[in-house]
């Protein structure tokens, strides 16, 4: 890998890496507005040989059923990555603007180890299940299930959180036999690309088993959704963007799986510790910018203790400063982009016009003039119909929202288009976990506890997306079911 100053990263395609047919496009530090370098920008063409590549890979070698193989492969990427994770670390906080603290976690470190479960599930998994002799229809059968590689995967990723989620997709996504082609966002193409250079310089990966594709344009990552040669799209991003993927797969019916926005709930019961649960919610709310789908950006709390809520969340927040990523005290970075950071602020300025108000925070800090800052804010006075209790922000705002008792704490969580996650604080464990199974939500904290882990299932009810990813069923969502019958005498 070469120097952080002045790259210039290429596309990964048929084993090669190359320039993109589009020229290039520049990539940019979001705490400094300074350009980093540039990225190879891929044309239509380009995409379409990285479809070829990845569909003659999977139907002309072994590669889908080598196990062996794939599992060697796989640690050799681990490895490479491991070795060379300093340098990944000072891209991902210069081009991701991540907080240099979450690098040791799910910004970094932690998808590389989580390989380890991807190629340890390829090892140990059961491709066939002997289902046993019967019957059917008078004549005597051998049943056998199998599981097989869907096909051509093209995986479509966001810029928040780039390394794991192009991770957990590569990693189940070999490990189960299929080949690839990953369209990262533009905002975030380094993070993508270093994987290309990786995988052709201390892999073994056959050539177009793995393709990259940077590109300033959305379309021709839309191409991924069109195309009749790709068998499945592994689609994480907004909703809407969701639904486009939706829609252009329907074509060629292709399996669709989805990872998508949320706005998820934090519920504080009346027997919780209230100070403590609030601030907790304030500080998940700030981490990376709030730039997380999963984060809890509702805080529902009991009426008759909101203003001692909405003091406690403002005490923690107020006291988190947007500042510098590469110091290791920064838990609140800048947003990705002065795009990001513009809707950000329609959304604060739609608050106070809905007759809200900010306990702390309300736009751009007063002590940064570069860098795409937002101050943690909380806002107060609104109830679940406000437009920022109902739309995804993405920025490190905390709407308090009162509740009147459990059941109304429940209703006002459900009460929304996304189902992606949600936490629940009580006193009484039994009770908390009554209100997590009536929450209509993929993933569930109970006071503090941590669902994030290579092997949990992680996804959303509702508009929040289709599918999970990570755990075995993260792993089987990249797999066919063939049942196959042979007469016996
Ligand atoms: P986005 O939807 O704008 O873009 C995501 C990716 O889709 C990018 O690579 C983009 O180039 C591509 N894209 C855009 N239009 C497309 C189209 N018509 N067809 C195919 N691809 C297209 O999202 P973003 O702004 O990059 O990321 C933020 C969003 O991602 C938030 O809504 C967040 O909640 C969501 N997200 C969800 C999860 C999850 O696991 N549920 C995780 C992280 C982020």
């Amino acid at each position: 890998m070469g120097l952080l100053n002045d790259r210039q990263s290429q596309l990964l395609i048929d084993g090669k890496l190359v320039a993109g047919n589009a020229g290039t496009f520049p990539t940019v530090n979001p705490a400094t507005e300074e350009v980093l370098g540039v990225a190879a920008d891929a044309s239509t063409d380009d995409m379409g040989r990285a479809i070829e590549a990845a569909r003659r890979a999977f139907d002309d070698t072994d590669w889908s059923t080598n196990t062996e193989l794939r599992v060697r492969c796989l640690r050799q990427l681990q490895e490479a990555l491991t070795k060379h994770v300093e340098e990944l670390r000072e891209i991902t906080i210069a081009e991701v603007g991540a907080p240099v603290m979450l690098t040791s976690m799910a910004q970094l470190e932690g998808p590389i180890a989580d390989l380890s479960f991807c190629a340890d599930t390829a090892e140990s998994y059961q491709w066939t299940t002997d289902a046993g002799i019967a019957s059917p229809m008078g004549i005597k059968t051998k049943r056998t299930i199998a599981r097989e590689a869907v096909g051509v995967v093209g995986a479509i990723t966001p810029w928040n959180f780039p390394h794991q989620i192009n991770l957990a997709k590569l990693g189940p996504a070999l490990a189960a036999g299929n080949t690839i082609v990953l369209k990262p966002a533009p905002d975030t193409p380094w993070c993508a690309a270093v994987l290309g250079e990786l995988i052709s310089e201390h892999t073994d990966i056959p050539a177009g088993v793995v393709n990259i594709i940077t590109s300033s344009d959305h379309a021709v990552g839309a191409l991924l959704s069109k195309d009749p040669r790709v068998d499945m799209v592994s689609f994480t991003g907004s909703t809407n963007t969701g639904r486009a993927v939706m829609a252009d797969g329907s074509a060629t019916l292709k399996k669709v799986f989805l990872e998508l926005g949320g706005k998820s709930a934090f519920l504080v019961l009346d027997d919780a510790d209230l100070a403590g649960a609030c601030s907790m919610s304030a500080f998940t709310a700030s981490m990376h910018a709030g730039q997380g789908c999963a984060i809890t950006t509702r805080l529902v709390v009991p009426r008759a203790r909101y203003d001692e809520a909405v003091g406690a969340a403002a005490a923690t927040m107020g006291s988190i400063k947007p500042g510098d990523p590469t110091d290791p005290g920064t838990v609140c970075g800048p947003l990705i982009s002065s795009r990001q950071r513009n809707r950000v602020q329609e959304y604060l300025d739609s608050a106070t016009a809905e007759g809200g108000t900010f306990a702390c925070g309300g736009g751009r800090p007063a002590d940064r003039d570069t860098g795409y800052f937002i101050e943690p804010t909380v806002i107060a006075g609104l109830d679940n119909n406000a437009k920022v209790a109902r739309e995804e922000i993405f920025g490190p705002v905390l709407t308090v929202i009162a509740h009147d008792g459990d059941d109304d704490a429940v209703r006002i969580a459900n009460d929304s288009p996304y189902g992606l996650s949600g936490t629940v604080f009580s006193a009484d464990e039994e009770r908390a976990a009554g209100i997590a199974a009536r929450m209509r939500v993929g993933t569930v904290n109970v006071n503090g506890g941590v669902w994030y882990s290579a092997d949990m299932p992680f996804g959303g009810y509702k508009q929040s997306g289709i599918g999970r990813e990570m755990g075995l069923a993260g792993f089987e969502e990249y797999l066919e079911t063939k049942a196959i019958a042979t007469a016996k005498n």
